[in-house]
C-alpha cells in the first residue's frame, strides 16, 4: 500500500491530539517533532518538511486554536489543510484549446510509464469526456515504442498516427495535427522520446517538438516509486520545459509518499493525473484534499 509508513506514523501523533481538551505549546512542538520525522521517513524533501512544519506551528500555537474548546481536533484540521495545500489544494483540469484540437505532450524517462499513460489518458478522456483522441507516435528513438503505442491503440481501439522511425519527429507531428483537424480529433496525445537519463539531446528534441506542436499542456510522467528522483526529473523538465502537470504513477505500488508530496512546492507544476495499476483504465485525476484525507485516515 503507498503512503502506508507516513500514514500510520501520522495517525498516531495525530490520534494523541485528538481527544485532548487543552494543549499547551510542548505539546505542538512535540507532536511536529514526530510530523517531522515520519514526513522525512516517507522521503519527502527537506525544505518542504520545513516549510510544512513552520507553516502547521505557526496557525497552531495561534490564540484561537490553543483558546478553543476542541483545541485537539482544530490542530488536526489545520495538519489536514497544510497537507492538502502541499499537494496543490484544488484539482487542476485539463487546460483544453479554444480552438481544437487541444495538444497534449506527453513526456518522461524510459520506465516512468509515459506510453502506458498516453493510452490510458486518451482512453479516460475519451470516456469520461467523450473526445475524440489521436495517439501520436513521436518516439522514434525507443526501437519498440512506435510498436508499443501501436499495440495499444488497437487494444482501446483508438488511432495511432505513425510514420515510422525514419522520419523526424517534428515532421511527424506537423503531419499529425493536419491529419487531427481533418478527421476530427478533438485531442491530441503525443509521444515524445524517452530516454534512460535526462541529456541535452533529448531536451533539445522535446524543445523543438514544442516549438511545432505548441502544446496546451505539456504533461511530464514520473515514477512516484523513485521518491526524489522523481522530483529532480521534474525539476528539469520544468526549467527547460515549462511542465504544465505531472501524472504520477504507480500509486498503486508501495511508494512513501515523498515524490506525491514534494512535487508541487518544489516544482510549481500540479499533479494532474495519477497512474495506479497496469490496467489501462487504472489512472484517476489527482484531487489533493482526498489524498490528504486518505493519508490522515
Ligand atoms: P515508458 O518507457 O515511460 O513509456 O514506460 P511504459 O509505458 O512502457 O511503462 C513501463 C512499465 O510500467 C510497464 O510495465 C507499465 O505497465 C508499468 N506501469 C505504468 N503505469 C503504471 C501504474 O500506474 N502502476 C503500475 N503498477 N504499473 C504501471
Amino acid at each position: 500500500m503507498a503512503f502506508e509508513g507516513l500514514s500510520e506514523r501520522l495517525q498516531a501523533s495525530l490520534a494523541k491530539m485528538r481527544g485532548k481538551g487543552k494543549i499547551s505549546e510542548a505539546d505542538v512542538k512535540e507532536m511536529m517533532r514526530e510530523v517531522r520525522l515520519a514526513l522525512l521517513e516517507a522521503d519527502v524533501n527537506f525544505k518542504v518538511v520545513k516549510q510544512f512544519v513552520n507553516d502547521v506551528k505557526e496557525r497552531a500555537v495561534g490564540q484561537d486554536v490553543m483558546t478553543s474548546l476542541t483545541p485537539g481536533q482544530q490542530v488536526v484540521k489545520i495538519v489536514h489543510d497544510e497537507l492538502t495545500k502541499l499537494m496543490g489544494s484544488e484539482v487542476s483540469p485539463l487546460t483544453l484549446s479554444n480552438r481544437p484540437p487541444t495538444v497534449i505532450m506527453m513526456t518522461g524517462l524510459q520506465g516512468a510509464g509515459k506510453t502506458t499513460t498516453t493510452g490510458k489518458l486518451a482512453n479516460h478522456l475519451r470516456k469520461k469526456q467523450n473526445r475524440s483522441p489521436l495517439l501520436v507516435a513521436a518516439d522514434i528513438y525507443r526501437p519498440a515504442a512506435i510498436k508499443q503505442l501501436e499495440t495499444l491503440g488497437k487494444q482501446l481501439e483508438l488511432p495511432v498516427f505513425s510514420m515510422g522511425d525514419q522520419v523526424s519527429p517534428q515532421e511527424i507531428v506537423t503531419n499529425a495535427l493536419d491529419y487531427a483537424k481533418e478527421h476530427h480529433h478533438d485531442i491530441v496525445l503525443i509521444d515524445t522520446a524517452g530516454r534512460l537519463h535526462i541529456d541535452e539531446d533529448l531536451m533539445q528534441e522535446l524543445v523543438d517538438v514544442k516549438e511545432i506542436a505548441k502544446p496546451n499542456e505539456i504533461f511530464l510522467v514520473v515514477d512516484s516509486m523513485t521518491g526524489q528522483d522523481a522530483v529532480n526529473v521534474a525539476e528539469s523538465f520544468n526549467e527547460k520545459l515549462g511542465v504544465t502537470g505531472v501524472v504520477l504513477t504507480k500509486l498503486d505500488g508501495d511508494t512513501r509518499g515523498g515524490a506525491a508530496l514534494s512535487i508541487k512546492a518544489v516544482t510549481g507544476a500540479p499533479i494532474k493525473f495519477v497512474g495506479l495499476g497496469e490496467k489501462l483504465d487504472a489512472i484517476e485525476p489527482f484531487y489533493p484534499e482526498r489524498m490528504a484525507s486518505r493519508i490522515l485516515g
